[in-house]
């Protein structure tokens, strides 16, 4: 099954991503990953998208359409995957129908924008491996060290709360439209977000069976 997920940053996208995958046995597609691990690298495409990320913007379609095309040629996609944080513009969803990538469902995560802001502050990366932690809802066993990796947890920089505010109207503006892009093809359902993680996990799961 080829999934799309869909929501606002920080509606827990990622979080229900791995619980996909772990249900499902298929890998996840992070373009927002692939672009950090590329600017930590510092890869040619990682300074380009550098400058964009920090302020809360989208990186061009062209990168982003470019390293998505690469990943999803990969063995370990065949059997199916799930996209989170791309499609993130029209031109992106285009991309993919012009690609000929089939894409089954696509399901959008919906929290409201003040619980998000909410969210945003408590969250902490792994430096590492990129795992993702919450200092209330997913705290790491010891305080500030990744469970997975031991390497340092820290804010992301553009968790920082301005640069929150820019990414939701960033969302509202070129992301949010894909929701009828996909409803006129009949692929889109919403998933609740709910205050409990299972909660959402269940609703998530439900909704890619039905
Ligand atoms: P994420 O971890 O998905 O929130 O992505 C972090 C940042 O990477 C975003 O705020 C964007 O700057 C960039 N990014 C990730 N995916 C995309 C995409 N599909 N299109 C454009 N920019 C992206």
């Amino acid at each position: 099954m080829n999934l799309i997920l869909l929501g606002a940053p920080g509606a827990g996208k990622g979080t229900q991503a791995e619980v996909i995958c772990n249900a499902l046995k298929i890998p996840t597609i992070s373009t927002g990953n692939m672009l950090r691990a590329a600017v930590k690298d510092g890869t040619e495409y990682g300074l380009k998208a550098k400058a964009a990320m920090d302020a809360g913007d989208l990186v061009s379609d062209d990168i982003v359409i470019g390293i998505l095309k690469d990943r999803i040629a990969q063995d370990d996609c065949k059997g199916g995957f799930i996209l989170d944080g791309f499609p993130r513009t029209v031109p992106q969803a285009e991309a993919l129908d012009t690609m000929g990538v089939r894409i089954d469902k696509v399901v959008e995560i919906h929290v409201a924008d003040e619980t998000i802001q909410r969210r945003l502050s408590g969250r902490r990366v792994c430096e590492g491996c990129g795992n993702s932690y919450h200092i209330d809802f997913k705290p790491t066993k010891v305080e500030g060290i990744c469970d997975a990796c031991g390497a340092k947890t820290v804010i992301r920089k553009d968790d920082e709360p301005a640069t929150v505010i820019d990414r939701l109207k960033t969302y509202h503006e070129k992301t949010a439209p894909l929701k009828d892009y996909y409803a006129k093809q009949g692929k889109l359902v919403t998933v609740e977000g709910q205050e409990e993680v299972a909660e959402t996990s269940k609703l998530t799961l439900k909704a890619i069976e039905g």
